[in-house]
């Protein structure tokens, strides 16, 4: 079966501040309906990596200054945020960032900008995001900036949901979770794959869970794509138990 490719990322060099060197010619793709892993350590590049895509560097002083994005087949590292979320493509950031003064509601109602139908369709998201997250159902008039690091991690991502993306970038969903609630987090990623179709690109320096939960995995190692490979092969592969999963 042909499997279509969304993301293609073709040999990306990304420099910081005119000099710093910090990715060294990345590939990888992301293709239609799965969970691409991109792992490595910290400072490995996951998260400059995803803001390559997204176009999120230039805050950062920094640029890609080689090599190509392109989504279904387009160049896509040179649009803006909301121009992206039209492709389909939306980024979670790290660190969560939810509006902390609105309630979790008002937080994932923002996530609807980017969309011109009407009231009845957000509504319906609405449901669909409390479908997947009975939690923020709950919660949904608390103030955000008052709910657990696990509940702002899951207001990002139902945020995220009401653009109606194709793809999620999401950039270390477990920073600073509790096993539980990652595993919890990890289980509606895959849920949101196998029901919604929604694809992902998922940076994650907790390589264990991650390899449990993705299709396919990147490893990075100082700006360089040093392996990839099914994620069933990778967490059977010696080096990697040795190096990422503490196993030897
Ligand atoms: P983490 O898990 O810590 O987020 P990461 O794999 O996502 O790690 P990046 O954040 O992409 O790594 O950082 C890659 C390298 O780029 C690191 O050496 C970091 O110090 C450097 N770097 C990141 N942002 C900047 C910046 N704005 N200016 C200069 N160097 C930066």
């Amino acid at each position: 079966v042909q499997v279509e490719t969304l993301l293609e990322v073709n040999n990306i060099e990304v420099i910081y501040n005119h000099v710093i060197l910090v990715l060294k010619g990345v590939s990888l793709s992301v293709p239609k309906g799965g969970i691409t892993a991109l792992l490595g350590g910290n400072g490995a590049g996951k998260t400059t990596t995803l803001k390559a895509i997204s176009n999120l560097l230039h805050s950062e002083r920094g640029e890609v200054t080689k090599g190509s994005v392109k989504y279904r087949g387009e160049t896509i590292h040179e649009l803006d945020p909301a121009a992206l979320v039209k492709k389909g493509v939306i980024q979670v950031m790290e660190g969560r960032h939810c509006f902390e003064h609105l309630t979790v509601e008002e937080n994932l109602l923002t996530g609807y900008y980017t969309r011109s139908s009407g009231k009845a369709d957000m509504m319906r998201d609405l449901e669909m995001v409390y479908n997947y997250f009975p939690r923020l159902k709950e919660r949904r008039k608390s103030q955000a900036g008052y709910t657990s690091g696990g509940e702002q991690q899951m207001v990002a991502i139902g945020r995220a949901l009401m653009s109606k993306p194709e793809t999620i970038l999401l950039d270390e969903p477990s920073m600073g979770l509790a096993p539980q609630l990652v595993e919890e987090i990890f289980e509606i990623v895959r849920d949101l794959n196998e029901k919604e179709g929604v694809s992902f690109l998922l940076a994650e320096q907790n390589t264990n869970v991650a390899l449990r939960f993705a299709h396919y995995g990147y490893i990075l190692e100082s700006g360089r794509v040093v392996m990839d490979g099914p994620a069933a092969d990778l967490r059977e592969n010696p080096d990697v138990k040795e190096f990422y999963l503490g196993m030897s």
